[in-house]
């Protein structure tokens, strides 16, 4: 494993196990005074360092590259932004211009998600997973940074709306956190929430009892299987009435998970969730088609 890999390893886990076995209070003691201190020496000792012994790489095929987070021309060539012109809802590209701004795709208009938008920054492709797998099986840490900067473009037009948004990751199984050692998705939203200053809160949101994988399940027993998982932190019952939420995830599939979490969220009082993904697979899209990769699917996180 890269150094520079292991020691962000190395730094997530330590909070994410003190987070998980002490809940905030030590998940706080960790944040506010070793990662300043760790972030210290990291950045003024060992970072010149590495930035010598250890060049910058293109994320999608490790080309050496002069700029940190930072495609090579190649793998740009191959990432497939989604924006407009796209459903407003479900945030599906329209093939033809749209009627005007705010328009549907025919699902949403007649059977509309529960969410109030759902977007990615990318198509689901080969550098997108590539990035995916890095960070979720292959521990590059660093790599939720990358995600989250080519998503905050979607933050802002949200944010636009005048509303003060909550950050709110979609939540691991505490023995998948333990076993993984840290929550690919709570790391993105909080480097999102870094890049915006928006709040974030890994916390809200928990997993109240463990999924089994959803790869091989039809839509609807992905639904039956995530129905229930989640639940609400009483602790933060009072902060999330009325509040608009983003909900963030790595990789948006079926849908499932993020409808599970939508769901418990507006029963818990939010005003609108907004879904958030690095990468959405289109209709008509594949997952692990060339490598049998691990699965993808929200619910599987
Ligand atoms: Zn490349
Ligand atoms: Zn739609």
């Amino acid at each position: 494993m890269p150094i520079r890999a292991a020691m962000d390893k190395h730094y997530m886990g330590v909070f994410s196990f003190l987070s998980a076995i002490g809940g905030p209070i030590l998940g706080s003691f960790s944040a506010r005074i070793c990662k300043p201190i760790l972030d210290s020496f990291s950045v003024g000792i060992c970072k010149p360092i590495l930035d010598y012994a250890l060049p910058l790489r293109c994320p999608g095929c490790g080309t050496i590259t002069a700029e940190r987070d930072r495609f090579c021309l190649d793998c740009w060539g191959q990432l497939d932004f989604l924006g407009d012109p796209c459903c407003a809802r479900c945030g599906l590209p329209f093939e033809l211009e749209p009627d005007g701004p705010g328009s549907q795709c025919g699902p949403c208009a007649s059977a509309p998600p529960p969410w109030q938008s759902a977007r990615a920054a990318l198509a689901y492709g080969e550098i997108a997973r590539k990035v995916a797998i890095r960070l979720k099986y292959g521990r590059r840490t660093g790599m939720a940074r990358l995600m989250a900067h080519y998503m905050v473009p979607h933050i802002r037009s949200i944010a636009e709306s005048g509303d003060s948004p909550l950050l709110v990751p979609v939540p691991l199984h505490r023995w998948r956190l333990w076993n993984r050692g840290f929550n690919q998705s709570a790391l993105i939203a909080r480097h999102l929430g870094a890049a915006t200053g928006l709040p974030a809160d890994p916390f809200l949101l928990r997993r109240s009892r463990s999924t089994r994988p959803l790869r091989a399940m039809s839509p609807r027993a992905r639904e039956r299987e995530v129905r229930g998982a989640f639940a609400i932190d009483p602790s933060r019952r009072a902060a999330l009435r009325g509040r608009t939420v983003i909900l963030i995830d790595d990789v948006h599939t079926s849908g499932a998970t993020a409808r599970a979490c939508t769901e418990r969220l507006l029963d818990g009082g939010a005003a609108a969730v907004h879904l958030l993904c690095w990468a959405r697979v289109l209709p008509g899209g594949t997952i692990d088609k060339h490598h049998g990769a691990p699965d993808f699917g929200m619910g599987n996180s």
